[in-house]
């Protein structure tokens, strides 16, 4: 096995939340080296912003070339009844900043994530892509670094004082710690593709996010993006969506469309483009968020159900989290996993308020307006939480919803493993 040299910092994976950290940790000075599996630019989900992604953003320092490059504008969300009927559009800036977090975007993985990496490489990370990381090194109960093979099939040991998980939901340490728990309930399936030319609504309402709801509280997001495509996808339990013995991706999501009558006039006048993709059962935590020399980050310290869009906040928030407390640990020579409790406590916050929230979403005849009706001084709260700035007290907004729907446990994970347990 070959050996490379020692890195401070190696983060597995490149997405946002590896990128995200890399740029903060090359900023701090720190030797961080990124093992990424595929070449970019490359596919990705995850398309919608969150406003409260602007702060993160701005730290990484690329709000400019975000309001520079070709991502279409995003001013607010809509909700479409299963009969085709159009909410009211709730624009982000009726409550914030006009400058600032009131306007995000609507994105393309391909172009974002390589936005990304350039912008952490433009600040000394160093990023390789074609290697793929197979175990992580295990040596008296902490993680010293990590084995992956590159693309001429050769395996290396890449040796590192931290070692950040960034892989996504496939999150590759807790699996091979044995530390994912599938969430209680969250158990849907995703079936998505792309058109050209499908229609958008006019002026500042041509970039909203649209959750097109159907039967059996199952929902559609239609999400417009640059280059004329929209990114369109139905989201149901499993057994819903392939009733009647249908498994075709292609035939669960054409026979979807015809059950919310927006979204069927939306797509008539487009193209379908590209394959239909599915994805299933992808709710989970992690138990730990990480252990002596790991920690866990983005989708793979924990991945929700994406109806909010709160996956690429949360991805870039802790990418950004995490890099400057291990900042903090390498220059106190202190990287003990105690330390990263803090970091764990505030992401499980926001994961579990945003899981409340989804929750209340899925739950039978449950709607937000009914609970801003009842409770009216609660709308903000709402709007906070479902905008991202999700690390608040939003202890009165659950009392009132469980007026109308049950409001789920906080789960008992994301503490970091204490060193004498690992193994144990
Ligand atoms: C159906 C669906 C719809 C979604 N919609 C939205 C949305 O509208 N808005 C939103 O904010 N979020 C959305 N998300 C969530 C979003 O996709 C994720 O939250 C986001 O991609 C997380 O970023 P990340 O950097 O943590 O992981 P990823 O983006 O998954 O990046 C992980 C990287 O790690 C690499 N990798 C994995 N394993 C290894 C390995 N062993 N070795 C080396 N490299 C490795 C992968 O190649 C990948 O590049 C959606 C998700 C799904 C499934």
């Amino acid at each position: 096995m070959k050996q490379e040299h020692e890195h401070e910092v190696v983060i597995i994976g490149g997405g946002p939340s590896g990128a995200s950290a890399a740029a903060i940790l090359a900023e701090h000075g720190h030797d961080v080296l990124v093992l990424e599996r595929d070449q970019f630019p490359r596919y990705r989900i995850g398309e919608s912003l969150l406003p409260f992604t602007y702060e993160p953003l701005k730290r990484l320092g690329l709000i400019e070339t975000m309001r520079e490059s070709a991502f279409v504008k995003k001013y607010s969300v809509q909700f479409i009844s299963p009969s085709g009927r159009a909410s009211q559009p709730f624009y982000f800036f009726n409550r914030y900043d006009r400058d600032t977090v009131a306007q995000t975007w609507q994105i393309l993985r391909s172009e974002f994530d390589v936005m990304m990496e350039n912008n952490a490489t433009s600040k000394g990370a160093h990023v390789v892509h074609g290697v793929e990381v197979k175990e992580l090194i295990q040596e008296d109960g902490r993680v010293a670094g990590v084995r992956a093979v590159g693309p001429d099939g050769e395996a290396r040991e890449y040796r590192a004082r931290m070692v950040l998980d960034c892989s996504g939901k496939e999150s590759f340490a807790a699996r091979q710690n044995r530390w994912r728990r599938k969430d209680p309930e969250l158990n849907k399936v995703a079936v998505w593709t792309y058109y050209r030319g499908a229609k958008r609504d006019e002026g500042i309402d041509a970039g909203a996010t649209t959750v097109a709801m159907i039967r059996e509280k199952g929902w559609f997001w239609y999400i417009p993006q640059h280059n004329d495509m929209v990114s369109v996808g139905v989201v149901a339990e499993g057994k819903y969506l392939s009733r009647d013995g249908v498994k075709d991706p292609k035939a669960i999501f054409e026979r979807e469309v015809k059950q919310n009558p927006w979204i069927d006039e939306h797509l008539a006048a487009g193209q379908q483009v590209g394959p239909h993709h599915i994805t299933s059962e992808y709710s989970f935590h992690a138990e730990h968020c990480g252990q002596e020399g790991l920690l866990l980050v983005g989708d793979a310290f924990c991945f929700l159900d994406p109806v909010f869009s709160s996956g690429l906040m949360l991805a870039i928030k802790s990418g950004v989290m995490a890099a400057d407390e291990v900042h903090r640990g390498l220059v106190e020579n202190d990287l003990s996993p105690d330390r990263f409790a803090e970091y764990a406590r505030l992401l499980r916050e926001g994961i579990e308020n945003m899981r409340k929230l989804v929750y209340a979403f899925y739950a039978p005849n449950f709607s937000f307006k009914q609970v801003i009706e009842k409770h009216p001084d609660l709308a903000g709260d709402i709007t906070d939480c479902l905008s991202g700035d999700v690390n608040k007290d939003f202890s009165k907004l659950w009392e009132a919803i469980k007026e109308f729907a049950s409001v789920p446990e906080e789960l008992p994970y994301g503490a970091p493993k204490a060193p004498a347990a690992v193994g144990a």
